[in-house]
């Protein structure tokens, strides 16, 4: 048995959210709503999600020795994560935690000489007009400094969990090197190419399985590819990359899950089904994906199949699009079981 469910490695941020009615050009002053300041990050989103529902779960991030961070160390306490993987600091690499489950820096007086990581946490600057529409300024502070060296110093998380659960907000290196140590241990990878970038082939082989939106997917076939409207057609090209199977969200329409075994028509062993939402009204849909992709993340350390874990995550992105914010409207186990869908 493992003693976690899910191992996340990626992104933590402090999400600061101001309203206005339009947007400044240049040079230009204009007067916002209140600073809302929300715990965000792909990564700790979907470390929250699971854990709030109950996964035994960690995050392998690094945040800097400031409010943001503790505020970010908090949340994932509070949503029921251990904290045993959460860097903090210029000099911390894993080892002792803390009373409180926190590591603190062991020298946060020296950083100079320390390998650049004496770094804010990250943070995204995140403005919403009277329409409703987003401008984001992404900050990655000290996200930019998880390392392949992190990686290996914490290769007793990797030893310790069923699945790990990759996004693509930390450097690319530290993501290969991830899937890879996770391969070493027999984890099984979940990989989420967001921000969308190209994958090294064996790491794109290890996804079981690559998660992604519509968005993502096309952009990731855009080279040798003219892709229809159809989301399996997608997902056939998406599967002829390497990964072992592939989930693409598709909103408000629930979620494509294509690969070996899955579903009743199969060629050469691999099939698809498409698994609809439950229809709800969407209030606000930041952080749906990452709610949804951590809940599949612990449906698959659990040992559910690739089909049923993608019905009950399809199942908690529709409960976190009910309510505002990302982690603030993720579900507990009681939701789902109570919800009629
Ligand atoms: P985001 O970037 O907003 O976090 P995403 O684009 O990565 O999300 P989506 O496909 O929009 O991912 O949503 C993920 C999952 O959340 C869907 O598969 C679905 O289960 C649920 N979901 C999203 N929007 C809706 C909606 N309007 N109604 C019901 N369920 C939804």
């Amino acid at each position: 048995m493992h003693e976690y469910d899910l191992l996340v490695v990626g992104s933590a941020n402090a999400d600061l959210v101001i309203g206005l009615d339009r947007r400044p050009g240049p040079g230009e002053t204009v007067l916002g709503s209140d600073l809302e300041i929300h715990p965000g990050g792909k990564g700790a989103n979907q470390a929250a999600a699971a854990a709030r529902l109950g996964a035994r779960t960690t995050l392998l991030a690094r945040v800097g020795d400031d409010a943001y961070g503790r505020m970010l160390a908090e949340a994932q306490r509070d949503a029921g994560a251990a904290l045993a993987g959460l860097l903090v600091g210029p000099t911390d690499t894993p080892g002792t935690v803390g009373k409180d489950g926190i590591r603190t820096p062991k020298n946060t007086g020296d950083a100079d000489g320390v390998e650049g990581k004496d770094a804010p946490t990250g943070v995204a600057l995140i403005t919403v007009d009277a329409a409703g529409d987003n401008s984001i300024v992404v900050s990655p502070g000290a996200n930019a400094r998880l390392t392949p060296d992190d990686v290996a110093a914490a290769e007793a998380l990797f030893e310790a969990a069923a699945v790990v659960s990759l996004q693509l907000e930390i450097p690319l290196e530290t993501v290969a090197a991830a899937a890879r140590a996770a391969a070493r241990h027999g984890a099984r990878v979940v990989l989420n190419p967001s921000p969308p970038a190209r994958l090294p082939e064996d790491v794109l082989a290890l996804c079981d399985p690559l998660v992604l939106n519509e968005h993502e997917a096309r952009l990731l076939l855009s080279d040798g590819h003219t892709l229809g409207d159809a989301p399996e057609e997608w997902a056939t090209a998406l599967l002829a990359l390497g990964p072992r199977s592939v989930v693409v969200t598709l909103g408000a329409e629930g979620a494509l899950a294509a690969g070996p075994g899955i579903g009743p028509e199969q060629t050469d062993g691999v099939g698809m089904v498409r698994i609809a939402s439950p229809r709800v009204t969407a209030v606000d849909t930041t952080g749906a994906g990452d709610a949804f992709t951590g809940a599949l993340g612990w449906r698959l350390g659990r040992g559910d199949g690739l089909e049923d874990a993608v019905r009950y995550a399809v199942r908690v992105g529709a409960f976190a699009v009910t309510r505002p914010g990302a982690q603030e409207s993720y579900p507990r186990a009681a939701d789902i079981d109570n919800s009629t869908a």
